[in-house]
């Protein structure tokens, strides 16, 4: 199977959208340039007394509708490339939920799994420092994504406060609670993507009241959308990870799959489910289908196999373009990524807005809040969809990609 180049692919999205909303050719090659990309060595004493170079990237698309904001990835495969797509894609979903940011995305080449958490946190503490300048609660504030989490934010706001002088919990979202995180953001992503789903039955008048549901990945995204959806009554009949697959079509308790993996457990070895390769993982019919785990997952390869009536993009980037011409000649509906997945970002804009007020909201607000902007953000890209008959991607993609052009009009070019 070819590997896909995500800039690339994104890129191309990027160009069918432009020519769709006519833009002139001077902003169309400013939207296509991110702002600005960093890329560091990251020396780091490991804990056999080595020293090992790591290599760390802050990539900062545009800023023209606010601060960059964006996820720091921690993973093997992380390249240029992808991060600066994935900064992309961030400016176009703080557009479409309507949320004050630019787009913004960080990664470190590393596999977290193999190291320390003390090595984790030297090479946290070590990238923070080398892209110091350029972040801060006006500038760009990253967030948990692929491999880091509540701790590593934890450590970034230390490394960046401790060069201030004095606390700044604006500088980073996905915080612990106990330093200024906010209630509700370690499953927003998941319950954003859930607001989504239930937006779809409305629209596609599905009346079912118990759902087959399939996940592709069990980290933040995937085991917290799964314990929102069986919450609520649904079934998860399909579940998957780096390590394999399970299937059980009277449903897997994802709270108990959660408990046996936090024991070190794999979970393809769970002996509640028969076990699966992970890549049939998308042949399994089924009412939601959710990918949450990495970008191009659903390929020209693979689409064709789909039997979900709706695919709600939990990952970022996870279809990629001759996957997507398929399944919209399947009829598959797919909510995407940039609207299905941007209940994180939205309560790290809450988050964000707590922390520079030192004022602190209840869960029921953050939620309630939270599922007013996916709800508007939804019906603003369906509208789109229903009145120009467009797939529900490229509706999304217009509406983020014309606010953000508006912007840059606006403000015009500097000096
Ligand atoms: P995570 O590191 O917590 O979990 C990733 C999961 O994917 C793990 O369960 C891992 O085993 C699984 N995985 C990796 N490769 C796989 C493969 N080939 N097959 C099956 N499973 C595989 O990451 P996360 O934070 O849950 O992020 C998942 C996706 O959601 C990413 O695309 C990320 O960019 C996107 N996203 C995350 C957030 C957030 O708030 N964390 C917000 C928006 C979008």
């Amino acid at each position: 199977m070819a590997v896909e180049n995500m800039w690339e692919i994104t890129l191309a999205r990027l160009d069918k959208i432009m020519e769709m909303l006519s833009l002139s050719e001077g902003i169309k090659k400013y939207l296509r340039e991110p702002r600005k990309t960093i890329e560091v060595a990251i020396p780091v004493k490991m804990d056999d007394g080595s020293i090992e170079i790591f290599k760390g990237y802050r990539v900062q698309h545009n800023t023209n509708r606010g601060p960059g904001k964006g996820g720091i990835r921690y993973h093997q495969d992380v390249n240029l490339d992808e991060v600066k797509a994935l900064a992309m894609l961030m400016t176009w979903k703080c557009a479409v939920v309507g949320i004050p940011f630019g787009g913004a995305k960080g990664g470190v080449i590393v596999d977290p799994t193999r190291l320390s958490s003390g090595e984790i946190e030297r090479i946290t503490r070590r990238y923070i420092y080398e892209i110091i300048d350029n972040i801060g609660p006006e500038k760009d504030i990253p967030a948990p994504d692929v491999g880091t989490n509540s701790k590593v934010m934890a450590w970034i706001m230390d490394t960046y406060s401790m060069g201030k002088g004095y606390s700044v919990p604006g500088v980073v979202t996905g915080k612990p609670i106990s330093l200024g995180g906010s209630q509700g953001r370690e499953d927003a992503t998941s319950r954003g993507c859930v607001y989504s789903i239930l937006s779809t039955l409305k629209v596609l008048k599905i009346e079912k009241h118990t759902l087959d549901i399939v996940i592709q990945g069990f980290g933040n995204v995937g085991s917290n959308a799964a314990k929102i959806l069986f919450d609520l009554g649904h079934k998860i009949i399909a579940i998957s990870d780096v390590t394999g697959g399970l299937i059980n079509k009277k449903g897997i308790n994802p709270y108990k799959l959660g408990e046996y993996i936090s024991k070190g457990e794999m979970l393809s070895g769970y002996p509640e489910a028969d076990h699966i390769e992970g890549s049939k993982i998308f042949e399994i019919e089924c009412d939601v289908l959710v990918p949450a785990a990495l970008e191009n997952q659903i390929t020209g390869s693979n689409a064709a196999k789909i039997k979900a009536k709706i695919i709600a993009e939990g990952a970022n980037g996870p279809t990629t373009p001759d996957a997507d011409k398929i399944l919209n000649e399947n009829k598959i509906f797919i909510i995407p990524d940039i609207l299905c997945n941007a209940g994180g970002v939205t309560v790290s804009y809450f988050e964000w807005v707590q922390g520079n007020l030192a004022y602190f909201w209840g869960k029921r607000e953050v939620n309630l809040k939270l599922r007013d902007i996916m709800e508007k953000a939804f019906y603003d890209v369906y509208d789109c969809c229903v009145v120009k008959k467009i797939d529900m991607r490229t509706a999304a993609s217009i509406l983020g990609v014309s606010r953000v052009a508006e912007a840059v009009v606006l403000r015009g070019i500097y000096p």
